[in-house]
Formats: structure tokens, C-alpha cells, sequence
């Protein structure tokens, strides 16, 4: 029986002692460029690594639509899985009689660093300063990555092996549908608990909202008959801007959630990308808007969708170019419902009981105002998860940053956690 105080203090000393190879680590990832569809490079890194460092027996595959594309969780893509692979590091327990099984999942991919001229440095080559380190990807998640790949570096090097089996899973695309971590379970990588290092400050997540991504295309289907000249395209475009974010305020004034009463619009709105035309003397006959929409924990997307194409019918149905020319809405990328947990579990506890070993403060909680991948987990498998991480700022925005000392911390939490919950013993 391994005393486990002495073990977290050990742990603890093995963490400090690699920590200059956790940072180098670290900025090896965030100089791959990973962003979502171009994850390929990063991975085969990773893969190199689980197996080489950690001896873990490593799986890499790329996620196959056909065998996912029936599933409740699926979110259609647009684009393909070419590159866009999927790495997984499996350490068969010891000694399964005792302990529980464990997934530590992070996402490799990153959003756009776009405008990169904003930067204060360049987001592909890491900056440290001021104890933060600066880069797309330093926070959501590479940080957090780092943070999961050391702790069980820690424990394996202290000589100790996990009784029951543990597993890494590094998956793409989460930041546009989900569909690698569904991929990686749908092939039967599961566990009875999982752990995402989501940046979110050290504070463990009870709750998510879903998110449901639209393009509304609007295109000169008939000329005008009732003007002299034809209308164009860019004007109309306003009448579905404002009218979608009436749609936001109505969603918020008519919905809301116990868990997300602390939040003033919980069902978020955003329009992320217009594009309309391409010369500046020719008249475009084609424009298009592209969104997200959140949801509740319990609204479905179905319903969601529906409302969202009643509202736009309704909010153009007097206007006489809408009339000829109705917008056309389609759904495409992320198809995420909602989801909540139960914090007493057994998981919570045992995390709870690390995170207070290692920072001496009592855990917090928070809601969060976007999705995870945690949701399959919850949802579909029935698999207890909680997404938990280190401190950063920026995500997905310019000058993203993570705090480093957040980073060493959460890996000795992490290194606690997994050798409580799994259980652990000398080699
Ligand atoms: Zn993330």
C-alpha cells in the first residue's frame, strides 16, 4: 500500500524537477500550427512521444464519417479528416482488481491566430513574459496538454506504474465539431472517468451550453420588377443581422437555466463571418452569413433549428425582395447539445481532494459559456468527465496567453488525481 501523502510529495518533487522540459515541451507544441483540419504535424509529434517517453501503446487513426455520421453526438463537417488525426496512448493496468479506468483528453487543434498583425509576437513562436507565455494554443489547450502528458511522466518516473488502465487521447476538430473525440470513443476507447485540461482557471466545469452553427446564404434569385434598378445583395444583409440578434434577445428573455442564472445572456449569439461580392465595380448576386447559436442544457437542436428558420421567414416575410428572393439556411458544424454534472460524484471528489493538496484553497466551480468535447463523454457514454486546467486569457483571440505556475500546478494535481483514482504501485 503506497502511503499517499508521501506520494503526492514525491509526485509533487518529480514535477519541479521536469518542469524546464514541460515548458520546452509546451513551446515544441505551440510552433505546430495546428489549426482545426491541419492537426497532422502535431500529432505525429505526440504519437512519437507517447510511445517513445512513455512508453504507452499508441494508437493513430484518422476519424471515418461513415462511422459516426448516424450518431446523435455527429456534427457535420464541410471540410475533410485528410489530416486531421486522431492519437491515443494506452497503458494497461496492472493490477485491475482495485482503482478505476481514466482518459486524460485534450484537443490538438487551435483556432485561427488571425489577424496575426495584431500580435504583440508572433502566435507560432511562444513568448515568455511576466510568468505567462504567449501563443495561439498556449491556453485552449496546450497548456493543458503539457499538464497531462507530465503528470504521468511524473509517475512513471518515480517507478510507479497505474493498477488499472489509463489512457491519453489527443483528438482534432473540436474547436468546429467534436467529431474527433466522438471518433475516438465510437472506437471504443472508454473509461469510467475522464479529465479535459480546458483552461478554466483551475476551477472545475458543472455545467456547458450547447452550440448549433448556421449559414444563412442569400442569393438574387429574380430581378426586381417593382424598382427601375436591382437591389443589391449587401443591403439586404442588415435586415438579417439585426434580426438575429432580436432572435438572441428573445432566446435569453424566454429561456433560462438554474445552473447559468449567474450569467446575463447564457444563449449567445455570434455572427462570425460575413462575405458578399468580389469586385468593387460589379453588382454580387451572392452573400452569406455564418453563426453560432448556444443552448441550454435540455433544448434540442432540432428545435433550435426549427426556430431559428421560423424566425428569419418571419422577420423577411413583409419585405418584397425577401419575398422573391428567400434566404436559405443551412446547418453545418457543430451539432452540441448542452450538459450538466453532478458534483459530488466520486471523480469531483477525488479531484477536489488533489486540487486542495496541491494549491491549499477549496475548490471552486464554474459554468461554462461555450462547449467541450466533455459532452460526449456525459451524454453518450455515460462517462463521468470534468474539464479542468491551468489559468490563461485570449482564447481565441489575439495575444493569447497561459500563466506557467497555473501549469505547474495543475500537473501536480493532475499527477495526485491519476494515481489516486487509478491506483498505483512500484514497478
Ligand atoms: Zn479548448
Amino acid at each position: 500500500m503506497v502511503d499517499s501523502r508521501l506520494l503526492h510529495e514525491q509526485l509533487s518533487r518529480k514535477v519541479e524537477e521536469l518542469w524546464q522540459e514541460e515548458l520546452e515541451f509546451l513551446k515544441t507544441m505551440i510552433r505546430f500550427p495546428s489549426l482545426s483540419g491541419k492537426e497532422h504535424r502535431l500529432q505525429l509529434f505526440l504519437a512519437d512521444y507517447l510511445t517513445t517517453k512513455l512508453k504507452l501503446q499508441v494508437d493513430r487513426f484518422t476519424p471515418a464519417i461513415q462511422q459516426i455520421e448516424k450518431h446523435p453526438g455527429f456534427s457535420p463537417p464541410k471540410w475533410t479528416y485528410e489530416y486531421s488525426d486522431i492519437v491515443i496512448g494506452t497503458h494497461k493496468g496492472i493490477n485491475p482488481s482495485e482503482g478505476k479506468t481514466l482518459i486524460f483528453q485534450g484537443h490538438a487543434d487551435v483556432v485561427s491566430a488571425e489577424p496575426a498583425t495584431e500580435w504583440d509576437s508572433s502566435p507560432w513562436e511562444p513568448l515568455e513574459k511576466d510568468g505567462r507565455l504567449y501563443g495561439r494554443g498556449s491556453a485552449d489547450m496546450k497548456g493543458g496538454i503539457a499538464a497531462m502528458i507530465f503528470a504521468y511522466r511524473a509517475i512513471i518516473e518515480c517507478g510507479y506504474v497505474p493498477k488499472n488502465d489509463f489512457m491519453i487521447q489527443v483528438v482534432p476538430d473540436e474547436e468546429r465539431t467534436g467529431n474527433g473525440a466522438l471518433a475516438a470513443l465510437e472506437a471504443g476507447y472508454t473509461a469510467d472517468a475522464a479529465l479535459i485540461p480546458e483552461p478554466f482557471g483551475l476551477q472545475a466545469s458543472v455545467g456547458q451550453v450547447g452550440a448549433l452553427w448556421f449559414e444563412i446564404s442569400l442569393r438574387t434569385i429574380k430581378k426586381d420588377d417593382y424598382k427601375q434598378t436591382q437591389t443589391n445583395v449587401i443591403e439586404k444583409l442588415h435586415t438579417i443581422t439585426s434580426s438575429l440578434m432580436a432572435f438572441e434577445r428573445y432566446l435569453n428573455q424566454t429561456r433560462s437555466h438554474l445552473a447559468f442564472s449567474d450569467q446575463d445572456n447564457p444563449i449567445d449569439l455570434n455572427i462570425g463571418k460575413v462575405t458578399a461580392g468580389d469586385f468593387a465595380s460589379n453588382e454580387p448576386v451572392h452573400a452569406t452569413i455564418e453563426g453560432r447559436v448556444a443552448l441550454l442544457p435540455g433544448e434540442q437542436i432540432s428545435e433550435r433549428k426549427q426556430e431559428l428558420l421560423d424566425w428569419i421567414k418571419q422577420e423577411t416575410k413583409n419585405d418584397m425582395w425577401f419575398k422573391e428572393n428567400p434566404p436559405t439556411i443551412e446547418f453545418y458544424g457543430f451539432h452540441a447539445e448542452g450538459t450538466l454534472s453532478d458534483d459530488t460524484s466520486p471523480l469531483f471528489q477525488e479531484l477536489d481532494a488533489a486540487h486542495e493538496r496541491v494549491t491549499k484553497t477549496k475548490p471552486t466551480r464554474r459554468t461554462l459559456p461555450s462547449t467541450t468535447d466533455a459532452r460526449h463523454f456525459q451524454l453518450y457514454y455515460d462517462i463521468d468527465t470534468i474539464c479542468y486546467g491551468p489559468v490563461g486569457g485570449q482564447f481565441h483571440e489575439v495575444n493569447e496567453w497561459v500563466d506557467l505556475n497555473s501549469i505547474k500546478d495543475v500537473t501536480k494535481v493532475y499527477a495526485t488525481f491519476l494515481a489516486n483514482w487509478c491506483g498505483v504501485e512500484k514497478k
